[in-house]
């Protein structure tokens, strides 16, 4: 690891005084609040002893903070010119690898693989449009790392935090919520980013569980059963598990107790799993029988 320098400088500063100009699709909004971007941080529990992958890099403000703390940090920014300018000024940190790529093109678990290290954290200050992708990858990796502190909208942070019987929860909440602890941090406010966003920020903690919160036979089932259970949120739970077993209603309903009259979005994650194990034997039987 190389010696821990001073951070370059303000890279946004440097950008705003050239051509740079931030872009929209890529949700290029840079965090301009040093005490933040150290929180984050900290949030993170960053020491010499952990990895990081950081997500859009950007102009380095979480960066420059996680370069003096942590042992390893891999940064992917699909932004060419932002990838270069970070390269110029963090090129000395033989820590730190920058990755000029889409963060969905890769192979998480095989680039994480390719290190030394255990496990990742990962901190990111994350572009809207990919927050959803992101967090499916965090859920399929989730063994690779061993936590993450992400900013997202406040109205996303708001979902994945969410109580069953809210607007707010959905099949997101419900499957994340198998796999991590979502603890919502603090807010950021708009002003804080340059360009402004139109709305405000939430830093959450995504914390791995030793032991998944319930048993269930089959985890992919489980995210099935749910992703069923959401595509038509309006409508009672029933016409979700006909369309996974026809004329399964039946042995479900007695088997687990669940009225399926409900709408899927009142079930908690236990209902769930008890209604993903309850199809699992309700097809085993049937394979046993035909
Ligand atoms: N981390 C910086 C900060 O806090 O100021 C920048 C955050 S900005 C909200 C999001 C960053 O993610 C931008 O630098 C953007 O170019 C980058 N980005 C957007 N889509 C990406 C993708 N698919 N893969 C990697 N980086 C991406």
């Amino acid at each position: 690891m190389s010696t821990v320098l001073d951070p370059p400088g303000d890279l946004l500063a440097e950008l705003r005084r050239s051509a740079f100009r931030p872009s929209r699709t890529r949700g290029q909004h840079f965090l301009n609040d040093p005490s933040i971007a150290r929180r984050i941080v900290e949030a993170a529990g960053v020491t010499r002893n952990t990895a990081v992958l950081e997500i859009g890099p950007g102009t380095g403000a979480l960066t420059r903070h996680l370069v003096v703390r942590a042992g390893r940090i891999i940064a992917v920014e699909i932004d060419t010119r932002l990838a270069r300018a970070l390269e110029e000024a963090y090129g000395r940190y033989d820590h730190l690898a920058i990755l000029n790529r889409d963060v969905l093109d890769l192979d998480l678990p095989e680039l994480m693989g390719g290190f030394d290290e255990t496990g990742f954290v990962v901190v990111a200050n994350l572009p809207y449009g990919i927050t959803g992708p992101v967090l499916d990858r965090l859920i399929t990796c989730h063994g690779k790392i061993t936590g993450a502190v992400v900013m997202v909208q406040s109205e996303v942070g708001g979902r994945l935090t969410a109580s069953p019987g809210t607007k707010a929860y959905g099949a997101i909440t419900a499957t994340l919520s198998y796999h991590y602890g979502v603890e919502s941090l603090f807010h950021v406010e708009g002003d804080r980013f340059v360009p402004r966003p139109a709305v405000d920020s939430v830093v959450l903690r995504l914390t791995p569980h030793d032991r998944p919160p319930v048993d269930v036979r089959d985890a992919s089932l489980l995210t099935t059963v749910i992703r069923a259970a959401f595509q038509h949120r309006r409508k009672m739970l029933r016409h979700a598990v006909s369309r996974l077993a026809p004329g399964s209603d039946g042995y479900l309903s007695d088997r687990t107790g669940i009225d399926l009259r409900r709408r899927g979005e009142t079930l908690d994650l236990a209902e769930f799993a008890a209604l993903a194990d309850a199809l699992w034997e309700y097809r085993d039987h049937r394979r046993d029988h035909s």
